[in-house]
């Protein structure tokens, strides 16, 4: 093994993409000790170590490529495998129809050269309607296994070392990175899905939907569509270049950098509990009545501890946007008592029937970096947890649904 490749193999769920590689942390072999005021109910257990995700505005467009292996939040994924996507229902929401968007992925290979999961990453999408989550969360408790209609879908892709995509060597980040084929022709206009679909006119146009279609035709293309036809090359100026999507069909696009969870000795928030409140409320630039009243009364009751403790964990690095830990005991972390799954509710791998674990969550702070207006039914949640295939199972097909678990803030009485 060449030292470069030992690198690759030390940087868990970091961005290759990165000229500071060498000031990343490594891997942990060790636990942490637990925290003497652990929320949970097995408290015996050591307490895993945690990766925060945190977000970084990338340098320069376009270098969250796919050949470079990123971990992104925003903007169009970076497809591991970018030619057997996801694609018909699978990449729509269940609840209203509509082509789910891309909120992160996360590179986070297992194993070493032989694996088949030496590049491996999870991609999460999600519709941004909020009546489709509550209606997600809602089925969460009546679901059964097989085919459930989802409004968060975590989809896992993974590649061994040697592969039809990519060069078996790191990448060197000097601009001599290429991936090693094209990948499938995407919709011109979420930049997301497979453009299986042509429009009927200039036949060039791909999109993923016939609502895209629509959304592009009403936003110039219905102009553009007729110099395509008349133009005899495919006119560069018309057609949008690769990559490049129109901002408002994607969220911001970030860097996601991976740092480690402070153990709890190294701050002293505990005392102040009105500041450390403001921390998981950042989103809203001002906190709104109905929320402070909900907060209020939350406050008095038995949800307390839960809580305390979610505030002290997120008060550690109020902008981490999410947290990971594939460690066996590895937990996630809750904002309420109420809504969390039991052990019966996570349903085994679909694929090959094996235990999921636990492997990542987002926090709501991600909804302030992407924008997300504090108005009555703009997208929020408390958490949304994931649960992955223990065994990272190989099988057939390239993107493999896992397991999310939803955890929203009480509704008001007034909403639905
Ligand atoms: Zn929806
Ligand atoms: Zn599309
Ligand atoms: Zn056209
Ligand atoms: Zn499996």
């Amino acid at each position: 093994m060449e030292p470069s490749a030992d690198k690759l193999r030390g940087l868990r769920i970091t961005s290759l993409d990165d000229e500071e590689e060498d000031d990343e942390p490594e891997l942990p072999h060790q636990p942490l000790p637990a925290a003497a005021e652990d929320y949970d109910d097995d408290d015996e257990e050591e307490e895993a170590e945690v990766m925060l995700g945190l977000l970084e505005e990338p340098k320069r467009p376009g270098l969250l490529l796919r050949h470079l292996f990123p971990s992104k939040a925003g903007g169009i994924p970076a497809w591991l495998d970018p030619v057997n996507l996801p694609s018909g229902n699978t990449s729509c929401c269940g609840f209203c129809g509509e082509p789910l968007h891309f909120v992160l992925q996360i590179y986070a290979p297992i194993g070493d050269n032989e694996a088949a999961t030496f590049h491996r990453t999870l991609f999460m999408f999600m519709c941004p309607s909020m009546e489709c989550l509550h209606r997600d969360q809602h089925e969460q408790w009546t679901r059964k296994q097989g085919n459930p209609r989802r409004s968060v879908k975590v989809f896992r892709c993974q590649l061994p070392r040697s592969n039809a995509f990519y060069s078996s060597e790191p990448p060197k980040h000097n601009n001599s990175d290429k991936p090693l084929c094209a990948g499938a022709a995407l919709c011109h206009w979420c930049g997301t899905w497979k453009g299986d679909k042509i429009c009927g006119s200039c036949k060039k146009s791909r999109y993923c939907s016939e609502k895209h279609q629509a959304l592009h035709w009403r936003s110039g293309h219905k102009n553009d569509c007729l110099q395509m036809i008349n133009s005899s090359e495919a006119s560069s100026s018309v057609m949008p270049a690769v990559g490049k999507v129109p901002a408002r069909a994607s969220w911001p696009e970030y860097k996601i950098t991976i740092d480690y969870e402070a153990d709890s000795d190294s701050d002293s928030c505990d005392g102040d509990e009105s500041n450390s409140k403001s921390l998981v409320m950042q989103k809203h630039s001002k906190p709104d009545d109905l929320m402070q009243s909900w907060m209020d009364q939350f406050e008095a009751d038995a949800d307390n501890q839960c809580w305390a403790h979610f505030e002290e964990r997120i008060s550690r690095e109020p902008k981490q946007i999410l947290r990971y830990c594939r460690e066996p005991n590895a937990k996630p972390l809750w904002a309420l008592s109420a809504g969390r799954p039991s052990n019966a509710d996570i349903p085994s791998c679909g694929y090959c029937k094996g235990p999921l674990c636990y492997e990542f969550q987002i926090m709501p702070q991600l909804l302030y970096f992407f924008g997300v207006k504090n108005e009555p039914d703009s997208l929020d949640w408390a958490t949304i947890v994931v649960y992955t295939c223990q065994g990272s199972c190989d099988q057939n097909i390239s993107y493999k649904e896992e397991f999310a678990w939803v955890q929203l803030y009480p509704t008001a009485p007034s909403r639905h």
